[in-house]
């Protein structure tokens, strides 16, 4: 035998049980860089009701032992990438979760368990932690505040990836049993990854899936997780896990991550690019998704940050180019009023928090699609938490407005006098707002409505105009 095996018959195995054949196959350097691996040793274990005979033989032939062992039955394979972080007890992903059931169906039922040293899709810990403060805690590896990402995101961020890049394979599976001469062995698959199962039916192995594959244990933790699979169609999950799912996205405590790759599946879906949801999978996650969006289309801020507002309003700075194409939209010139608008500023002093009042004046009006009426002057307050982030906004009244300067606790910070260009319109189902304002020649445009019927009305402007508008649907609050 090469040297590139090594084993350990244990008597006792506080998680398998009695009689289990620890082995080690190290893998050469190429077979670290083919396979994605942090550390060239992998870790077998093996677990047969036979190998009771083969603990107390004075000669033990290690192939001899495993083809006899496994010579009437299939094995139960479990092939677990590494991951140190849930190893010792980090709930952000299901992987312990899916060993501790691998292994208890090991146990039971005899088979292998293949401890892969992929760690972070072959990135290594290094990277791993950087990706995960930033999925977790929104937070660069500087330490500054650039906002939850998720799995994807981040990666992009972090190493420039336009695609999230997997640096796993599993030719080295095949190699671990050629070397030991059970190649030809059934197996079945412990896992709920479409992908592998496919890379490893490839590479020529006998590979079926455990139909009764474990059930999944979701919770708000794991949950981004595991949405991030179906939007990458590497898993299948079963109706009960996915209803678990479902039922925890309803309670809308998720957090950012979990959210925007919600989003982005539902967007798949109405695509019809979704390849690993049946038509009743679908279906549940289009119904969630209209339980989750409200009818009055809002923007929800909440106190506690780890509660997401449900995203269905666009906003963002238009150019010339794009506002060109709006007016095309909109078949006319697209201002329907003008208006003065005044904005006071005031500090609290007490809390650290800034109210923006803006008191807008309608002067004129184009044409009857205003909502408002010449000469109609309104309030609107608006609360700005200490990092800018707007907390509330609502109407007020002219009194509400002169009590802020009598209020001790209100310090008058500055006031802005501008006049803007109003539009607003609605077009299938969205409502647009667009404001220009001359003195500093900006445009800003706001779009409310369903997040799908947005995206659409995103679409049909890039229709006309061109890509770059598309690198702003980021910007979707
Ligand atoms: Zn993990």
């Amino acid at each position: 035998m090469k040297d590139n095996i090594s084993w350990y018959f244990e008597r006792k195995n506080k998680l398998l049980g009695n009689n289990i054949l620890a082995i080690c196959y190290k893998a050469s350097k190429e077979e670290m860089k083919e396979n994605g691996l942090t550390n060239e040793n992998v870790l077998i274990l093996v677990k047969n009701k036979e190998f009771d005979k083969y603990i107390n033989i004075k000669d033990f032939n290690l192939k001899n032992c495993l083809q006899n062992s496994f010579r009437n039955e299939p094995i139960f394979l479990r092939i677990q990438s590494e991951c140190l972080l849930g190893t010792y007890g980090d709930l952000h992903c299901d992987c312990e979760q899916q060993k501790a059931d691998a292994l208890r169906i090991i146990r039971d039922k005899g088979g292998m368990y293949i401890h892969l040293p992929q760690e972070a899709q072959g990135h290594g810990l290094h990277y791993k932690l950087k990706e995960l403060e930033l999925q977790v805690n929104g937070r660069d590896p500087s330490g500054k505040f650039v906002g939850q990402k998720d799995r994807n995101d981040a990666q992009k961020f972090l190493i420039n990836n336009e695609k999230f890049e997997d640096k796993r394979s599993y030719e080295i599976i095949k190699k671990i049993f050629e070397e030991l001469e059970i190649q030809d062995t059934k197996i079945i698959l412990l896992s709920d990854s479409e992908s592998k199962i496919k890379i490893l039916k490839k590479l020529g192995l006998s590979i079926n899936p455990y139909s009764r594959y474990m059930e999944k244990e979701v919770n708000l933790e794991n949950l981004s997780e595991y949405l991030v699979k179906i939007l990458d169609g590497t898993c299948r999950y079963n109706k009960n896990s996915l209803n678990e799912m479902m039922s925890l996205i309803e309670t809308r405590k998720y957090n950012e991550r979990t959210i925007n790759t919600f989003l982005k599946i539902i967007e798949k879906i109405n695509m019809n690019t979704i390849e690993n949801l049946d038509e009743e999978d679908k279906a549940l996650f289009l119904n969630t998704y209209n339980n989750i969006i409200c009818g009055v289309e809002k923007v929800y801020t909440f106190k506690d940050s780890n509660i997401t507002k449900v995203q269905n309003k666009f906003s963002c700075r238009v150019s010339n180019k794009i506002f060109g194409t709006l007016k095309l939209a909109f078949h006319k010139n697209i201002f329907s009023r003008i208006a003065l608008e005044k904005l006071f500023f005031f500090h609290n002093t007490n809390e650290d928090y800034t109210v923006r009042i803006r008191d807008s004046k309608v002067l004129g009006i184009k044409d009857e699609n205003s909502l408002f009426l010449e000469g109609q002057e309104y309030l609107q307050e608006s609360i700005f938490l200490r990092d800018q982030t707007k907390l509330v906004e609502n109407e007020i009244t002219k009194s509400k407005l002169r009590v802020f300067f009598e209020n001790k606790d209100f310090s008058y910070t500055k006031k802005i006098d501008m006049i803007t260009f109003i539009s607003e319109y609605e077009i299938d189902g969205v409502n647009i707002y667009i404001k220009r304002i001359p003195n500093i020649e900006n445009h800003i445009m706001d779009v409310y409505g369903k997040k799908e019927k947005i995206l659409e009305f995103i679409r049909n402007i890039t229709n006309i105009l061109d890509k770059s508008m598309l690198n702003m649907i980021s910007s979707i609050q």
